[in-house]
């Protein structure tokens, strides 16, 4: 008998705990849908959906997910503050007439422009739920991936061009158009692809077009392997103040340089540093102090280089693949010790003892030729007008002014099987 009614109260426990949790479970299922979450691959990228559905609100939003975390944060930041606005509605607005509740819908589209821009378009839609249409808005994210920012429209405009195009900033580039948005209607422009660019009109619609130097500012250059080039070098900086004026002058002629560093300065500038990164200017390695590697043990002379090499990715995350030794010395155990070109060179502008833009200027000048290397040193403040000149004169004589790294590829040679080079003459 007292077996049977344990029995039996077991059983009504084991009924009762099912029931409640049976309860609990639907409670709590009526309450919250639980997002669902899908990916969908895109142009670049993955998308996750985000569902919500309360009494007083519907979203149906996108987040990115990209290799870019740059990208994702402001894109999903962005998203984030269209569903607070929502969420965040002042709720005495819905006191008497639930059914007014709000709904909004959100899309993704990503647009992989070039290797350096993605483009991002966020697309809402917005509307009560007693309203018949949406209100539709659109926000557009452009970005330069080499350079990890956003793309401001004016770098691709001149100024008086920017003026007619007028205040919208909301623009979108996608793989042949150009986008511009404004509140009541997008504008499209037909350019032909950016990667193959190959006149000085890059936007067909009138009035619009696109400079060369704004062009190539612009984009990962195309080296003419027909024209002259010729790669300028600049030794012992970074310094505090010259290597900014030299980065400028670069920039004001659409060229590029090529900076060997000492580790000893990057610790001292690393903002400077960080703008010749930015600047698209290449950064080597010219020991950490100014040693004469051939007086160093295979153990020091890796030192010299490893520290200088983190010093540098510590700042730009990229590690420079080239060596320039100081005082252009070096033997076998050097060759052999580090495992990266010796770049060397075949015009020296004796910078560092004329200090002398008179006699800098036509050194250089009088015996350049395609595929040289010359060398200056960016410590010099003699050196900045004098590389003006030499940059100029070069310019006008339809030489491509690039990095020691551009010249070396556009010439041919495999640099992890040559281990010297005096130039880039073939
Ligand atoms: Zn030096």
């Amino acid at each position: 008998m007292k077996n049977l009614i344990r029995f039996l109260i077991g059983i009504i426990i084991i009924f009762l705990i099912v029931i409640t949790s049976f309860l609990i479970f639907s409670s709590i299922k009526n309450d919250v849908k639980m997002p669902k979450l899908e990916t969908e691959n895109l142009d670049f990228g993955k998308i996750e959906y985000n569902n919500e559905n309360t009494a007083l609100y519907m979203v149906s939003t996108q987040k990115l997910s990209s290799s870019y975390n740059f990208i994702d944060l402001r894109i999903n930041e962005y998203v984030d503050s269209l569903i607070a606005s929502v969420k965040n509605k002042d709720l005495s607005e819905y006191k008497d007439k639930i059914k007014d509740s709000e709904i909004l819908k959100q899309k993704i589209d990503t647009y992989k422009v070039n290797d350096n821009i993605l483009s991002v378009k966020v697309t809402s839609m917005l509307k009560k739920s007693d309203e018949e249409k949406y209100t539709t808005s659109v926000k557009n994210f452009n970005f330069r991936t080499d350079l990890k920012r956003e793309l401001e429209l004016n770098e691709l405009f001149k100024e008086s061009i920017k003026e007619k195009i007028g205040e919208g900033n909301n623009f979108l580039l996608t793989q042949n158009k150009l986008k511009l948005f404004s509140s009541s209607k997008a504008t499209s422009y037909t350019y032909n692809s950016l990667k193959e660019y190959n006149s000085s009109k890059l936007l067909t619609a009138e009035n619009y077009e696109m400079t060369q130097e704004e062009y190539n500012e612009l984009m990962s250059r195309v080296i003419d392997k027909d024209r002259k080039m010729v790669a300028i070098t600049f030794d012992d900086g970074p310094h505090k103040t010259n290597t900014n004026m030299i980065i400028d002058i670069l920039k004001k002629y659409n060229a590029r340089a090529t900076f060997f560093m000492l580790g000893s300065n990057v610790k001292l500038y690393p903002d400077v540093v960080k703008d010749v990164y930015l600047s698209n200017s290449e950064i080597g390695i010219h020991t950490w102090d100014h040693k004469d590697l051939t007086k160093l043990s295979s153990e020091n002379i890796l030192s010299q280089v490893q520290t200088t090499s983190d010093a540098i990715y510590e700042i730009t995350g990229k590690r420079p693949t080239l060596l320039r030794p100081p005082y252009g010395s070096f033997n076998n155990t050097v060759k052999s010790t580090v495992d990266m070109p010796l770049i060397l060179w075949n015009i020296d502008s004796l910078d560092w003892q004329s200090r002398d833009p008179e006699k800098i200027v036509p050194l250089v000048l009088n015996s350049v030729k395609d595929g040289d290397i010359i060398l200056l040193h960016d410590i010099h403040a003699t050196t900045i007008p004098a590389a003006e000149r030499i940059i100029d004169s070069l310019t006008k004589e339809d030489y491509q002014i690039i990095t020691v790294s551009e010249l070396l590829e556009a010439k041919g040679y495999d640099t992890s099987t040559t281990r010297v080079f005096y130039s880039g003459r073939q």
